[in-house]
């Protein structure tokens, strides 16, 4: 999908234990049981989104996998540090677009042959409460009893929607909100390698908006550069971002749906996201703006435009590039 703003997260996602910011109880305890080869099978890792659990689940993936882990850093060296096919032992599941028996089926089929790089096959099944109940009881046998190389992150930000029995055969991390002194420095030395310039107050307030989600702060950090270009970054440009979408922008974008204007509609979802307004206002503004012009001609496009973007709610909530989805949605509905 494309899109003008670059994604600070992607970027600057940690690459080694030492990098993740505020998790150091759950990235020692890692490090050490790698160090000291006590390898669990099955991890829980639990948290609000942005907290580090994917990322950890990726560093740990590769840390199990290296031959000469040390000091908490993988060597660089080893065949599987240097293997261009990581992915061919490290699989990763996301189960809020994956909620069927046959994602797990697969799974279950793959789990039987050994690693192809490594020493170890890793899972890291995302959102893992999202998997429907036929799919967890088709999971839960493998989960008690895993193949020797077989390791399980499954990550998540509701625990409490787990099965009790899926809990206790994993080692469960909680993932801690990261304070806000610690996203602020992330989010200032990302400004300063990108040779950005932003005063004190417009850091906090970028870090503020994380609320406790480095994610969600780079996100906005993205946009609020993109939006600042090479000007100093400052609260009161911060302030015309948020208030920047034009109220009108969804009257447009429907329009557009119902005209079949598919460049129109990208450049216009473009609009919205490159914005600071969060999913939630996004889903809510298309929604009204649709029903609005259901009032005023109850074309059929409309009506499934609807149908398309009220089922779109969780998916947005979860998803890992939820313009990608809005934007896919509304060329469906284009379609329709
Ligand atoms: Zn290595």
């Amino acid at each position: 999908m494309s899109t003008n703003v670059k994604s600070f997260y992607r970027v600057y996602r940690p690459k080694t234990f030492h990098e993740v910011v505020g998790q150091e109880f759950i990235t020692k305890t890692l490090s050490n049981q790698i160090a000291s080869q006590k390898i669990g099978h099955a991890y829980l890792f639990c948290g609000t989104r942005g907290t580090g659990k994917t990322s950890v689940a990726k560093i740990f993936a590769d840390a199990v996998n290296c031959e000469n882990f040390h000091d908490g850093q993988v060597c660089g060296k080893c065949a599987w540090c240097q293997s261009p096919n990581k992915t061919m032992d490290v699989f990763e599941i996301d189960a809020a677009s994956n909620n069927g028996v046959d994602a797990v089926r697969d799974l279950i089929e793959s789990v039987k042959y050994p690693p192809v790089v490594g020493k170890y096959k890793v899972y890291i099944i995302d959102e893992v409460h999202m998997f429907s109940g036929a799919a967890f009881n088709a999971l839960l046998k493998t989960l008690e009893e895993p193949p020797a190389h077989v390791i399980f992150v499954l990550a998540t930000t509701e625990p409490h929607k787990l099965l009790p029995t899926v809990q206790s055969r994993c080692l469960r991390f909680n993932f801690q909100n990261v304070a806000l002194g610690e996203i602020e420095k992330v989010v200032k030395k990302v400004f300063q390698n990108e040779k950005l310039t932003a005063d004190d107050a417009a850091v906090n307030l970028i870090a503020k908006e994380g609320q406790g989600s480095v994610r969600d702060a780079l996100s906005f950090a993205d946009t609020v550069a993109a939006y600042c270009g090479q000007e100093p970054i400052t609260v009161a440009a911060i302030n015309r971002v948020v208030g920047g979408l034009d109220a009108n922008i969804f009257a447009t974008l429907v329009a557009q749906i119902v005209a079949t204007d598919t460049k129109g509609v990208r450049e216009t979802v473009n609009q919205i996201f490159n914005s600071s307004t969060g999913t939630a206002r996004i889903l809510a503004g298309t929604l009204a703006a649709i029903k609005d012009a259901y009032v005023k001609e109850a074309k059929p496009r409309l009506a499934t435009a609807l149908r398309i973007f009220a089922n779109l709610e969780t998916t947005l909530k979860y998803a890992n590039d939820p313009h990608g989805y809005f934007e896919t949605a509304a060329l469906v509905a284009c379609g329709a």
